[in-house]
């Protein structure tokens, strides 16, 4: 049998290690993966291991037999020489690579702690004296030598500086990679477990075999199947937008997270175009996204930046201050409401910019998200909204859920004010909605019902207010400890809706409810174009005999005799005007020409917020009609309510 010939398979061997190295680098730079750090410690990975192949090379021609030439026994030192200096260098860079891919390496640079910074110098230093020692080698001997017949021969330090050296970094690099695990989807792990298991065979191999110049290759195949798995990142990537996806989004905010990192998020949302695009392929949808992104990407680089749902933006800032962090964050708030010109598209386009402390504002990707999906405020301008307007936007959205589970969890309760005449008697009462939230707790009218109104479901809320009432009302028991009449609250935008007065009416006549029990109160703001809609609502529920009441006079800014035309027959002046009343004069002549002009008129006045004996006798004097407040009680809930006017 012919004996195996080493010298032709390293050769072999070496050559294909260095083509399969060679076209891993070509793909990565035809991908264009070389912009991340990891993609640049991945590259430097495959010069090492072309450098190693050809280093093989060289040792399998220039090595194989006791006869060589002089120069040939030169070129094979060099190569063994420059071969393990250079092979010594894998481990560690590829620790280094490891934690790239896990996100651990953004702890150095900003928000590092000091005990990370110790390591990383130890670990720089750990790597220098390793390289100082295989670089003495010719002194020293103690890794390797030439005998007398100019072959290699193995020393005792091989085992400590290179194996022993190399099973220590790859130990960490495992060790790390176990501890990130959850960072790192499927199929990243196992491509790097291959990588392990296939540098391994390689290593063993060549360690029983030492001519067999096989561990390169097993290498160079092993980070082939990085390449495959962990530098391409398609399933990273959301192709309509060209950025990172939600879900990288998600694993890559967790692991900084975990590995706490500060990181700083520009979050771009409610990304719109002021025109529809004529060409209408798909992807064109997503040209404002695609143009916002773009330019985030040539802001703090492309890698940095995800798209995390429809109109949505999120770039990572890992490195930077918060003034840093607040200048680029309004650099591209100013972009918008203006023209955006790219290659793509030439449209106006807008959105909004938030600026997300992790974890301090927001610990979790969830977290993010949740802030990047709630709400925006009404009427909020183009300027970036960071730190407690996160907190505003986060607490809106929680009682906009809140408000929409509210009619179905029975969160919903009706409480009662009593109002008296002047002269203390009791008179009526007012019905004020209370929620009690199972997750928030009690949340207050002023929070919850201009939400409400914006949802689009005051409506519903106050047709629950009014069913309580009546029923309440049926039931008699108000009326027998003398509460002649319940306000009811509306809000103008609904009574406005067809329909609205049959439907009350409806319900007033199924509890069998007199007209003049019931009271209904509207503010005083009402447009003048609605005006003529609203009065033909009041004059049909008048005419079941229904009263009204404008409620807040003196705090709108609407059109006044229209709004005492309206046929109310009550006019609440607020409790401003009752309190500044007591602070200042004008605000006492507001006050009484308030009554005045609501006497004038033949209606009839009722101050809210009375609080006090003395605002008790300045009304009297001014000849104010009922009284509404705090001196009197608090709205209580129906059953306090009635022990408290039983009294
Ligand atoms: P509003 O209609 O002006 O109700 C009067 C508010 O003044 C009530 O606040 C009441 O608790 C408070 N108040 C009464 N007397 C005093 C006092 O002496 N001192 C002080 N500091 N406050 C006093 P509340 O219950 O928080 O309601 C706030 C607003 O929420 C109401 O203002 C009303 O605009 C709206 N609202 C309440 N319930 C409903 C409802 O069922 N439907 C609609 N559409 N709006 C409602
Ligand atoms: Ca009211
Ligand atoms: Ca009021």
């Amino acid at each position: 049998m012919e004996k195996i010939n080493f010298t032709d398979m390293g050769l072999g061997l070496s050559l294909s290690a260095f083509l399969v190295a060679l076209t891993d680098l070509v793909f990565s730079l035809v991908s264009k993966r070389y912009d991340k750090p990891q993609n640049k410690v991945y590259l430097i990975q495959l010069g090492i291991l072309k450098l190693n192949a050809v280093c093989g090379m060289v040792t399998t021609f220039t090595g194989q037999s006791k006869y060589t030439s002089d120069s040939a026994f030169a070129m094979l030192i060099v190569s063994r020489y420059i071969y393990f200096l250079t092979h010594a260098l894998i481990p560690p860079v590829f620790f280094f690579y490891i934690s790239n891919v896990t996100g651990r390496n953004f702890r150095r640079r900003g928000g590092g702690k000091k005990m990370d910074f110790l390591t990383d110098r130890f670990l720089l230093i750990a790597v220098a004296v390793n390289e100082l020692i295989i670089a003495l080698n010719p002194l020293t001997n103690w890794i390797y030598v030439f005998n007398e017949n100019r072959q290699f021969k193995r020393c005792w330090g091989e085992f400590i500086f290179v194996y022993g050296y190399s099973a220590v970094w790859m130990a960490a690099a495992f060790i790390m990679l176990m501890c990130s695990r959850k960072f790192l989807s499927n199929s990243r792990k196992s491509a790097i477990v291959f990588c392990y298991i296939v540098g391994l065979a390689g290593v063993l191999l060549q360690l029983i075999y030492s001519k067999f110049r096989i561990e390169v290759f097993m290498e160079t195949l092993g980070y082939t199947g990085v390449l495959l798995f962990v530098e391409n990142e398609d399933d990273r990537m959301d192709v309509t937008v060209g950025t990172y996806n939600a879900a990288a989004f998600k694993l890559d905010i967790a692991a900084a997270v975990s590995n706490g990192i500060q990181t700083r998020l520009i979050l771009v949302r409610n990304i719109t175009c002021d025109e529809h695009r004529i060409i209408g392929s798909a992807e064109s949808d997503y040209a404002p996204e695609r143009a916002v992104a773009e330019y985030l990407g040539k802001l703090v680089g492309k890698h940095y930046i995800y798209s995390i749902g429809r109109g949505k933006l999120a770039a990572v800032l890992y490195n930077k201050t918060d003034s840093e962090a607040l200048e680029l964050a309004e650099s591209v708030a100013d972009c918008f409401g203006k023209t955006w010109e790219s290659e793509e598209i030439k449209m106006r386009l807008d959105g909004r910019v938030l600026l997300v402390d992790v974890p301090e504002r927001a610990s979790t990707a969830e977290e993010v998200l949740y802030i990047a999906d709630c709400p925006m405020p009404v009427g909020a301008d183009r300027s970036v909204m960071s730190g407690s307007d996160l907190d505003w936007i986060v607490r809106r959205s929680a009682v906009e859920a809140a408000v929409r589970r509210g009619l179905k969890d029975g969160s919903f309760d009706v409480w009662y004010q009593p109002t008296y005449t002047i002269d203390k008697q009791l008179h009526g009462a007012e019905a004020l909605l209370r929620m009690n939230d199972r997750e928030l707790g009690r949340v207050y009218p002023d929070e919850f019902i201009p939400v409400a109104e914006q949802l689009g479901l005051i409506g519903e809320i106050d047709e629950f207010v009014y069913r309580e009432v009546c029923a309440f009302l049926a039931s008699h028991e108000p009326q027998r400890f003398g509460v002649g009449c319940i306000n009811v609250n509306l809000s103008v935008t609904e009574c406005m809706k067809s329909g609205f007065a049959e439907r009350f009416t409806e319900i007033a006549d199924r509890w069998g409810i007199q007209g003049k029990e019931v009271v209904f109160e509207i503010t005083e703001s009402v447009a003048a174009e609605d005006i003529v809609r609203i009065s033909a609502v009041i004059d049909k529920l008048k005419s079941r005999g229904f009263s009204f009441a404008i409620d807040d006079f003196g705090t709108g800014y609407s059109n006044l005799t229209a709004t005492l035309s309206l046929g109310a027959e009550l006019i609440k002046i607020d409790k401003s005007v009752l309190w500044t009343s007591c602070k200042d004069e004008n605000g006492g002549e507001l006050l009484s020409a308030s009554v005045k002009m609501v006497r004038a008129m033949h209606k009839k006045s009722v101050a809210e917020g009375v609080e006090t004996e003395e605002h008790i006798e300045k009304l009297a004097k001014l000849g104010c009609d009922y009284l509404q407040g705090y001196y009197f009680s608090k709205p209580l809930p129906k059953d306090e309510f009635l022990r408290f006017i039983s009294k």
